[in-house]
């Protein structure tokens, strides 16, 4: 691909073969464009492969965390606090339906949110009889690193938890190695992205997983405009009313995904087992490969899905030396967060940014990583680093 023309190696790309090619081939010939039997098989594949009861297929991971906080009756009056190093869209959804965010400062180590952070701001936010109704927890680069204990505060202080899993499509809970994410029993729901970058790729797309009957029946409806044909729900239908009838209850969107990309999700899907193996065998493999060079290296975990592979340097002059210099090589790598109370959207509302986050972003860069990474990139992405920072 982009690697081989070039000879650049990406920070991350897709993974696309002739099956898949094939299959969205195959979805254009078929009846159904949009949210047909491709949408459903993909659901389908995806609750079973989660182990969540339901699954909602959406236009893309914004759209499934808006519905998905909607659907867990966020609105005007509601505060959701979120974690600060994570891509926008996590602290947006909450703001498309007038909720006030937070920021729960995160682990400098890991980017995750840091549990006994969280049970000092709910502490005082209970003092202060200002709780959060809900929280964003995000698996960033795929890890859920303490997620048991901040599910655990969660139904403490009762506040409702939410995953913005778009890393995690293809995790496990690192306390629990047999569940899935997407099944934990103590959240309301999970929200995965399929951007190309993501484990598997619809060119746009996302999915919310949920345990809950309820909540995947209000999703159904937000994703289509808050319209219903369910019987049971219809309240005015007239004697001469057909099968036409339909009714608006909520306000929702046209958040549907189509076919053709629900058929590449599904082709997707039959590999998602070789793709975590494969960015688990490179994470392994880095974590050799780096063992003697000048650099913090992320924890190893065999139930992280690797999204990313996130390293941090002693400082950020350290850092933009390592950006600059291995971009310099054809080596491309990316910064995975600039903390969300800095932009200046969330600056104006009044937030910034702790201090765990600050240091987070000033020292973390993530390295290439992706399925077909070969070993000869990965080496050469040891060797660059070896020569600008001078390791061994
Ligand atoms: C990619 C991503 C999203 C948004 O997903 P899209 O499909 O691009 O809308 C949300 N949260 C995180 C953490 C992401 O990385």
């Amino acid at each position: 691909m982009r690697d081989d023309v070039t000879n650049r190696i990406p920070y991350s790309c897709q993974t696309i073969d002739d099956s898949d090619v094939a299959a969205v081939v195959a979805a254009m010939g078929a009846d159904f464009l949009t949210q047909g039997p491709s949408t459903r098989a993909f659901e389908d594949a995806a609750a079973k492969w989660t182990g969540a009861r339901h699954a909602i297929a959406v236009a893309n991971g914004t759209a499934a965390l808006h519905i998905g906080l909607q659907a867990l009756d966020v609105g005007p009056d509601s505060l959701v606090w979120t974690s600060p190093i994570s891509f926008v869209a996590s602290a947006n959804a909450a703001r498309f339906l007038g909720a006030d965010v937070g920021f729960v400062d995160v682990d400098p180590k890991s980017g995750l949110i840091d549990p006994n952070t969280l049970e000092e701001q709910l502490a005082k936010a209970q003092a202060q009889d200002r709780l959060p109704d809900a929280l964003v927890a995000v698996h960033l680069a795929g890890h859920t690193t303490g997620f048991d204990k901040i599910a655990n505060l969660c139904d403490k202080y009762g506040v409702t938890l939410i995953e913005d899993a778009a890393h995690a499509f293809g995790a496990a809970y690192e306390d629990h190695p047999e569940i899935k994410v997407g099944a934990h029993p103590q959240s309301a729901l999970a929200t995965f992205s399929f951007h190309p970058l993501k484990s598997i790729t619809t060119g746009e797309g996302g999915m919310i997983v949920t345990n809950s009957h309820e909540t995947a029946k209000r999703l159904a409806e937000l994703r289509s405009h808050g319209i219903t044909k369910d019987p049971a729900r219809l309240s005015v239908a007239r004697p001469d009313d057909g099968a036409w009838y339909y009714e608006q209850h909520t306000l929702g969107f046209n958040y549907r995904i189509c076919d053709i990309q629900a058929a590449l999700g599904v082709s997707q899907m039959a590999r998602l087992d070789d793709f975590m193996a494969a960015r688990r065998d490179r994470a392994r493999r880095y974590e050799e490969l780096l063992k003697d060079l000048p650099l913090e290296r992320p924890k190893p975990s065999e139930t992280s899905s690797w999204h990313l592979y996130a390293v941090r340097l002693k400082d950020t002059a350290t850092r933009r030396a390592l950006y600059d210099g291995l971009n310099a090589r054809g080596i491309e790598t990316q910064v995975h967060y600039i903390p969300i109370p800095s932009q200046p959207f969330y600056r104006y509302l009044g937030h910034s940014p702790g201090p765990g986050a600050d240091r987070y972003y000033d020292t973390c860069l993530s390295l290439p990583i992706y399925p077909r990474m070969s070993d000869a990139d990965q080496d050469r992405v040891r060797d660059a680093i070896g020569d600008i920072l001078g390791g061994v």
